[in-house]
């Protein structure tokens, strides 16, 4: 399915959630069966099997997409939350949003010394959650080889902070 197609199956929802945020919605991408499974295999193509120890899904809506491409690469799936959302010892990131401010969380143990760590999430905005993420990663220990988002929304220059990072995302805007 070319990209094209898949773009059109991202929804503008304006002033959600806030007054000025124009939200991508994924919902009707994930809704329909080719869309979401050619996003999967085309992140999975990207990195290649065996490359990848763990993927880190970000709260909410990267879950979504990171556990298929982890049982792709048959690799370990690590949530990242939201603060005090994880049961045991953690280790924590604040960062800025392009609508406030938040805290990020990851288990300590989640990754072994040395692992490979794939993080993915929907939408690259100002490029902080995946900073944070990949500090999270970083600090416990994991390797990061590299950032997957569906979305880069490239007027915002995520991207600019993400510099040294294999930074590989699908539909630009
Ligand atoms: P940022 O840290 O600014 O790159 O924001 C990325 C995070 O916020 C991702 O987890 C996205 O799910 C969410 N996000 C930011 N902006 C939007 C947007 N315009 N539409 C949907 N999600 C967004």
């Amino acid at each position: 399915m070319d990209l094209d197609r898949i773009k059109a199956l991202v929804r503008d929802v304006p002033d959600f959630p806030q007054p000025g945020i124009v939200f991508k919605d994924i919902t009707p991408l994930l809704a329909d069966e080719m869309a979401f499974s050619s996003v999967i295999d085309l992140i999975v193509v990207h990195f290649g099997r065996g490359n990848v120890d763990k993927v880190v899904g970000i709260e909410a809506r990267g879950f979504i997409i990171a556990s298929p491409v982890a049982y792709h690469f048959g690799a370990g799936f690590v949530p990242v939350r939201k603060k005090d959302k994880l049961p045991w010892a953690t280790e924590s990131a604040e960062y800025e949003l392009e609508y406030g401010t938040a805290t990020l969380e990851i288990h300590k143990d989640a990754v072994r010394p040395g692992e490979r760590v794939l993080i993915v999430d929907d939408v690259l905005a100002t490029g902080g959650t995946a900073k944070a993420t990949a500090d999270l990663v970083e600090r416990i220990g994991g390797k990061v080889v590299g950032i997957a988002c569906l979305i880069e929304l490239g007027f915002l220059d995520g991207r600019s902070r993400l510099e040294g990072y294999d930074l590989f995302t699908l539909i630009g805007y």
